[in-house]
C-alpha cells in the first residue's frame, strides 16, 4: 500500500521535484536539528509552484503516507515516509509604499537579510525569528501588528490567504503548522536605525563572576529600560561557542539529540540565576562531563514585552512575559546518556522555580513531554475545534490534535 500511494505521489509531481536517499541534497532536506527526532524518511517532495503543492497536500492528507511539511528543519520536521520541502517557495515582493514584505515560507533569515540589503537596508528591521533582538520593543513576529497575512494551502488543496478565514489565521499564529500549510507571510516592515551598539562579552566562568552578572541583571531588571536593549547570555562549552561562532547555529544542527525548556518569565531574581547556573554546572559535570559540549543554558533577556491583547495569537502571550530561558541538554547519541540528559531538562525547573512553580513554555518547539493543553490554556477549547475542522485526523501530525 505504501509503496503504492507513493508511486502514485511521484506521478502526480514533475521528476525534479522528488528527492530519493541516493540524490546529494536528500541530507539537507531531512535532517532534523535534534538528533531523536529523526525518522527516516524515504522521500522528499519539493514543490516548486503553489500548484503543484496544492495536489501534494490534498493527496497526502488523503492517503496513509505519514509526512510532515518541512521548511528550514530547525523544529527537526521529520518523517516515516514523506518529507514536504518548502525550500523552493523563495518569494521575495517588498512594497516600499506600504511597507510590507510577502515572504516564501522557505526562506532562512539569512535568505532575508541578503535579499533586503540589496533593495531597502534602511527596513532591515523586519523581526527575524519568533521572538529576537527586535521583539522586546514590536513584540513577537506571528503578532498581528506584524504579521499581517499568510497564504496557505489547506488540507483540501485550496489556496487561500487565511484572514478570508480570520479563525484560521487567528489559529496559525504561535502553533507551528498545525492547521494548513503556509506558503507566503505577508509582513509588516519597519525602518531602523543603522547604527546598532552591540558586541559579546566573555566572563571567567567564577563564583564571582556569576554574582556579578546575577546582580547586574537583577539591577536592569527592576529598572525601567529601554525597549531597544536586550541582553543574551550563553552559558555553553568553549567548543560549541567556537562552533556557533565559526558556522552559526546551523553547525550544531544533527549532531546530538536535543531537550530543551524554552520558559518565559517576567521577572528575574537572584535565587532564579544562581539556580540556573548551578544546573548548567551539574550538566558540565555529570557522567564524567559526557554531557558537556551538549548541554547549555541560556537567558534572552529583554526580548518580549506585552501583546497588544494577549489572546490575539493561537498562542496565548503570558502576562508581563519579557525575558526567556533555555534549558538545554542532549547526548552525542541515544541511550543511558541521553536518558540523563532528558532527565536534566525534564527536572531542571522544578530545581531552579520549586516543585510548584507554575511556568509557562512558549510554542516555538514544543516537545512531547508538554502537554498541549496547559500550553494553549484559554485559548486551547477554541484551537480543538478549528483542529477538527482544518485538520481532523492531525495529518500535519503536531501537538495540538483533535
Ligand atoms: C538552535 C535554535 C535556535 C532557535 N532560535 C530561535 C529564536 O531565536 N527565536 C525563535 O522564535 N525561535 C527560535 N528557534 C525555534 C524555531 O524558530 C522553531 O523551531 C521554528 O518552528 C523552526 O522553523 P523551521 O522552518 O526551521 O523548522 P521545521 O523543522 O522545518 O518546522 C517546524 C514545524 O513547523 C512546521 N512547518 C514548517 N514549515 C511549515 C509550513 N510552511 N507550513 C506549515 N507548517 C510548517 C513543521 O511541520 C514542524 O511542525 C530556534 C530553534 C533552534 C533549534
Amino acid at each position: 500500500m505504501v509503496h503504492e500511494e507513493i508511486e502514485e505521489l511521484k506521478a502526480l509531481v514533475n521528476p525534479s521535484e522528488i528527492l530519493t536517499p541516493e540524490s546529494k541534497e536528500f541530507k539537507e532536506h531531512t535532517l532534523p536539528f535534534a538528533k531523536q527526532k529523526h525518522r527516516n524518511p524515504g522521500l522528499v517532495v519539493r514543490p516548486s509552484t503553489i500548484d503543484s503543492l496544492s495536489k501534494v497536500i490534498a493527496f497526502l492528507a488523503k492517503s496513509s503516507l505519514d509526512f510532515k511539511i518541512r521548511s528550514r528543519g530547525f523544529g527537526s520536521a521529520s518523517a516515516r515516509d514523506i518529507i514536504v520541502s518548502m525550500t523552493a517557495f523563495d518569494n521575495f515582493d517588498f512594497d516600499r509604499e506600504n511597507e510590507t514584505l510577502t515572504l516564501g515560507c522557505g526562506q532562512s533569515w539569512r535568505d532575508y537579510y541578503e535579499k533586503m540589503e540589496q533593495i531597502a537596508p534602511e527596513y532591515t528591521g523586519l523581526l527575524c525569528g519568533g521572538f529576537s533582538w527586535l521583539s522586546g520593543e514590536y513584540g513577537a513576529a506571528s503578532d498581528p501588528a506584524n504579521l499581517l497575512d499568510i497564504q496557505v494551502v489547506k488540507l483540501d488543496g485550496t489556496i487561500i490567504w487565511a484572514s478570508e478565514e480570520p479563525d484560521l489565521l487567528w489559529a496559525m499564529r504561535e502553533t507551528e503548522g498545525a492547521f494548513a500549510v503556509a506558503v507566503n507571510f505577508k509582513m509588516r516592515c519597519f525602518k531602523y536605525p543603522e547604527k546598532v551598539w552591540s558586541g559579546p562579552i566573555l566572563l571567567p566562568n567564577t563564583t564571582e563572576a556569576c554574582k556579578q552578572i546575577c546582580t547586574g541583571i537583577v539591577g536592569m531588571d527592576t529598572r525601567s529600560i529601554h525597549p531597544r536593549v536586550a541582553l543574551f547570555l550563553y552559558r555553553m562549552a568553549p567548543d560549541i561557542l567556537k562552533a556557533i561562532g565559526d558556522g552559526g547555529v546551523g553547525a550544531l544542527k544533527y549532531t546530538q539529540t536535543m531537550y530543551w525548556n524554552p520558559i518565559a518569565l517576567p521577572k528575574l531574581t537572584e535565587t532564579i540565576l544562581m539556580n540556573s547556573f548551578e544546573w548548567y554546572g551539574k550538566t558540565q559535570t555529570a557522567a564524567e562531563g559526557a554531557l558537556r559540549n551538549s548541554s547549555n543554558l541560556l537567558f534572552e533577556l529583554f526580548c518580549c514585552t506585552d501583546a497588544a491583547n494577549r489572546l490575539a495569537s493561537g498562542w496565548p502571550r503570558p502576562v508581563g512575559f519579557r525575558h526567556m530561558v533555555f534549558l538545554r541538554a542532549g547526548a552525542p547519541t541515544e541511550g543511558p546518556l541521553d536518558d540523563l540528559a532528558k532527565n536534566f531538562v525534564t527536572e531542571g525547573p522544578k530545581e531552579i522555580f520549586g516543585p510548584d512553580a507554575r511556568l509557562e513554555v512558549t510554542a516555538n518547539g514544543l516537545e512531547p513531554f508538554y502537554d498541549p493543553k496547559e500550553v494553549f490554556g484559554e485559548n486551547y477549547e477554541k484551537l480543538l475545534q478549528l483542529k477538527r475542522e482544518y485538520d481532523p485526523k492531525n495529518r500535519l501530525r503536531t501537538p495540538l490534535r483533535a
